[in-house]
This record gives structure tokens, C-alpha cells and sequence, in this order.
């Protein structure tokens, strides 16, 4: 008899605006990305305390018509470089491209995507082997950490300056709850 085991990890989904960089505003290119102090470190800590991590984000700047879904994914590609440059591994990242007041047809749409629904956390734990215990959500805005609770996991809200410095105690909390 065989048995095929699918390890479970828990996760770290980040929000990207006031997480990852600050939040400047419809950030569709990489000279307008100012990182967070210390990102990388906090990253590179979550892939060794044996995390999955990933972005989720809304990005209506693309219904709104400020930059496309391309540009949006090159600029992820980029993101996801310099980090891993820096030894921080992010593992996936899904976007919300969708706006109801948006201005571009195709993309007009109270989408079940859009924080702070959780449809982007559904799919990334259908897509990756997330364990649900010990998974949680850090953001700066309380839609992303209604999007965790309707996902049923913990949110931690973030006001910027030394993101390890939180991720370490965020790790600390949710190894004794
Ligand atoms: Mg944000």
C-alpha cells in the first residue's frame, strides 16, 4: 500500500500596500516602490521558521485604468527578485485587479476576489498545502484583517517601521495562544 503525504505548512499572507512597501498610492511601477524597513529579514524569518508566504493585495489602480494586469505582474516579478536576492522567499502572491467604480469595463466588478472578502486567501490555500492552524494575516487596513477572519484566521494590523520586528513577535504570539 502506498501513501502519498502532502505536508502541511502553515502560512503567512501579507498584504502588499503598508506591508511589503508603503502604501503611496496605485503603485504600478518599480521606481515608486519604497520597501519596507527590514522586509527582507522578516521573510527570510518566516521561510525558516517554516511558513508558506504570500502577498495578497488589491490592486484597483487596473479597473481604474492607472496601470494594466501585466504591468502589475512584471513589477511582482520584480519584487519577488530583489527579495529573493536578499535571501526572502515569497512562495505566491494573487491580486485583486477588480474595482466596482472602476473604469475599465472588464474589470468593473464587486469581485468575491476583493478585500475584504477572502476569495484571494480560498485560492491560495487550494492551490498550496496550507495548514490552517498557526496561518495568519498581516495588513494596515482592517479589510485585510476581515478578509483573515472570514478565512477564520488571526490578523495582526500593522502601522509600518521594522517589519521583523513585528513578524518575530507575531510568531511568538501564535506559538502560545
Ligand atoms: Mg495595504
Amino acid at each position: 500500500m502506498t501513501f502519498i503525504t502532502r505536508m502541511k505548512m502553515p502560512a503567512a499572507f501579507l498584504d502588499r500596500d503598508g506591508v511589503i512597501n508603503y502604501d503611496d498610492g496605485y503603485i504600478g511601477t518599480r521606481d515608486r516602490i519604497r520597501w519596507m524597513p527590514n522586509v527582507a529579514k522578516a521573510i527570510h524569518r518566516l521561510n525558516k521558521c517554516g511558513y508558506l508566504v504570500f502577498i495578497f493585495t488589491n490592486q484597483s489602480g487596473v479597473a481604474r485604468g492607472l496601470f494594466t494586469e501585466n504591468d502589475v505582474n512584471e513589477l511582482h516579478a520584480w519584487m519577488l527578485e530583489q527579495l529573493m536576492r536578499a535571501g526572502a522567499r515569497i512562495d505566491d502572491i494573487r491580486f485583486c485587479p477588480h474595482h466596482p467604480q472602476g473604469t475599465i469595463p472588464k474589470y468593473i466588478e464587486d469581485h468575491h476576489w476583493r478585500k475584504p472578502a477572502p476569495g484571494m486567501l480560498h485560492d491560495l490555500a487550494e492551490r498550496w498545502p496550507v495548514k490552517h492552524e498557526g496561518s495568519f494575516v498581516i495588513g494596515d487596513r482592517a479589510s485585510d484583517i476581515e478578509a483573515g477572519q472570514a478565512f477564520g484566521l488571526p490578523g495582526f494590523l500593522f502601522s509600518g517601521g521594522d517589519l521583523d520586528a513585528f513578524v518575530a513577535d507575531v510568531i511568538a504570539q501564535i506559538k502560545r495562544p
